[in-house]
């Protein structure tokens, strides 16, 4: 009964973290069984080919349920980077072809203004199923939203192309300075994904935001995003929003209950 429970809850959380993992799972087990394996590092290979040949095979399937992968394997041509391959690894890098378009769009735009620059996305989609989230973002369940990061310059000012302040590209946050908007000040929302993670902020590098290439970001988005590619909204923080001087009815603030938007951009199209 016990190792019921644990084989649910495994699938559980890979179905959580990966939509197709969970599946890979079951059909490594029952596999495992048929071909009489009991090793356990027999079964975890079995599980891994099981899982890698779904991540494959997703690639060519879930175009016909209209959701293309962005590609995790740029290359140096590339202006439009997924941070990670751990992203295209966990099925977390599908969007609509629109939205595809729109990124790659984007991060043409920024070349043609700040040569060299590159773009770099961060949590899409799941491929599959509309309504299923890509936790921690609730509303990643569509194929039409898109974090990218934003872009940095060290301490002394210098452009850092492709780089994110946070391995993993999330939750290394800008602070507001003194006097700045404080959106959720004497909130104490118990079901939130607003979290701070303070413990962790001492440990990134003291990049700042480049606020040239951001700002010029957010304004290609407000214009040609929103006329060419049905942009909808934009989630920046505030104290971001007002450092970098805009002031376009697109770009809004998510609310106390969403993750904070000082460590990246969310974008999402109609
Ligand atoms: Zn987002």
């Amino acid at each position: 009964m016990l190792r019921l429970i644990l084989h649910a809850l495994a699938a559980l959380i890979l179905t959580l973290l990966t939509q197709i993992g969970g599946v890979a799972y079951l059909f490594a087990l029952a596999a495992a069984r048929i071909c009489g394996l009991r090793r356990f590092p027999a079964k975890l290979a079995l599980f891994l080919l099981c899982y890698a040949a779904a991540t494959v095979a997703t690639q060519f399937a879930a175009p016909a349920f209209g959701r293309v992968p962005l590609s995790c394997m740029a290359g140096a041509e590339d202006r439009l980077i997924v941070h990670s391959p751990i992203y295209c690894a966990l099925n977390r890098n599908y969007i609509t072809p629109k939205l595809r378009d729109l990124a790659e769009a984007l991060a043409t735009h920024m070349d043609q203004q700040f040569p060299g620059t590159v773009t770099v996305a961060l949590d899409a989609n799941f491929p599959f199923v509309n309504g299923f989230p890509l936790l921690p973002h609730l509303s990643h369940a569509d194929g039409k939203k898109l974090d990218f990061a934003y872009y940095y310059k060290d301490a002394g000012g210098a452009f850092l192309n492709g780089a994110t302040r946070s391995p993993i590209g999330y939750f290394a946050f800008e602070e507001p300075g003194p006097g700045e908007e404080l959106p959720c000040a004497g909130h104490h929302d118990w079901l939130t994904t607003r979290w701070n993670f303070d413990a962790l902020q001492p440990l990134f590098p003291a990049y700042r935001i480049e606020e040239q290439r951001t700002a010029a970001a957010v304004a290609w988005l407000t214009t040609e995003g929103a006329a060419r590619f049905g942009l909808q909204k934009i989630f920046i923080e505030p104290h971001l929003k007002n450092a970098l001087g805009i002031s376009d009815a697109h770009v809004r603030f998510q609310g106390c209950r969403a993750a904070r938007h000082d460590d990246h951009i969310h974008v999402q199209i109609e």
